[in-house]
């Protein structure tokens, strides 16, 4: 069995400066290596790094426990600056509260106290994505079943489609590999479930993919929140009977569901309008509210306003998880900054000084 403390694993053996010694080459509470990282001159230590450039704090965030280690004062001042070039040069802003920005910069994340001053950028990552499905869909289409090994040797498989799902897509699937290869990747249904029509008390056990032009986007009730409203087959009602998904049920199956609609991507000039619709509607949570003010069908969206919604449902979930991090790394730096204040010696002890000279005075 593996025992951490009989084998502890050495950090890579890149050269370390001198300045970090020993100690610091470990974590401070669970003594686990630090990785070392390539990106950073001065501090080539661990994959995640905190640091304060007001106070002038550095910390290197260990990967097994997560807790905060400070790095000796003499040694923070040339890393920190190495630090504040390379949030600012060539880092990627991914989320921030108003205490602390999360960034990453090649393989590494940074955690800088303070607010980060550049603009959101994530749609651009599903914005690539969409034109790389966009370029794998039309390398699909230009093969036909019987070249489909050649596709798997040439890479199609890094996207989903394996020998083995050649086969299932020829025995299975559509008519063509593009829709073999769709199914493959997402089956039938994007919902199933149990539930009723509140009308007529029709069950729906799922909602199906090819039904998805005519499922409706309506406001949901949290902020930006889409409700899917499918009509019911039994008494015909819609949007206030029939199959209504909310919250994240209805937030996971719209991601879905948009996914499934552009299979084939979209070219880079409309994920690039689609982007400027989601930068002029304010956030991502604002666009969603703009498409689905008045209750829409999904078919009735339009190329660039489907595109829109699909990189806003992304942005909005990809926030979501990078907010409830960041909420615990905001608690992480709120101890760990009391503490650096302790050890950097900023807390004289005058209150209490102050305190025994009241009490010695009152006593003589
Ligand atoms: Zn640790
Ligand atoms: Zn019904």
């Amino acid at each position: 069995m593996y025992r951490r403390d009989r084998q502890p694993r050495a950090p890579r053996s890149l050269p370390l400066p001198n300045w970090i010694e020993p100690v610091y080459r470990r974590c401070l509470v669970c003594s686990s290596p630090f990785v070392a990282n390539e990106e950073l001159e001065r501090v080539p230590l661990g994959r995640r790094l905190a640091f304060d450039p007001d106070r002038g704090r550095l910390w290197v965030v260990c990967g097994t426990c997560r807790r905060w280690s400070l790095m000796p004062i003499d040694a923070r001042w040339e890393a920190l600056d190495e630090l504040e070039k390379l949030t600012r040069d060539r880092a990627r802003l991914l989320s921030q509260t108003d205490n602390i920005a999360l960034l990453r910069a090649g393989r590494i994340e940074v955690v800088r106290v303070g607010r980060a001053q550049r603009t959101e950028e994530a749609w651009w990552r599903y914005g690539r994505e969409l034109a790389a499905r966009r370029r794998k869909w039309k390398q699909l289409g230009t093969v036909g079943t019987v070249a489909a090994g050649a596709v798997v040797l040439g890479g199609w498989a890094a996207g989903g489609v394996s020998l083995f799902g050649i086969w299932l897509i020829m025995n299975n699937g559509g008519d063509t590999l593009r829709d073999g290869a769709r199914w493959l990747r997402f089956g039938t249904s994007a919902w199933r479930g149990e539930e009723r029509c509140p009308s007529c008390d029709h069950p729906f056990r799922a909602l199906d993919y090819r039904d998805r032009h005519g499922v409706g986007l309506f406001p949901g009730s949290g902020d930006g929140d889409v409700d899917l409203v499918a009509r019911c087959p039994r008494c015909g009602l819609y949007r206030d009977a029939g199959l209504r998904l909310t919250g994240d049920e209805a937030t996971r199956t719209l991601r879905r569901i948009l996914a499934y609609h552009h299979f084939a991507g979209a070219s880079e000039q409309r994920v690039r309008t689609a982007s400027r619709l989601i930068q002029e509607a304010g956030s991502a949570s604002d666009l969603q509210r703009i498409v689905v003010r008045d209750g829409k069908r999904l078919g009735d969206l339009g190329r660039t306003g489907g595109i829109a919604l699909e990189i806003a449902a992304n942005e909005r979930n990809e926030q979501h998880l990078l907010e409830l991090e960041l909420a615990e790394l905001e608690a992480h730096w709120r101890r760990e900054e009391e503490l650096a204040s302790i050890i950097d010696g900023e807390l004289t002890p005058l209150p209490l000084l102050e305190q025994m000279r009241r009490t010695l005075k009152a006593a003589v």
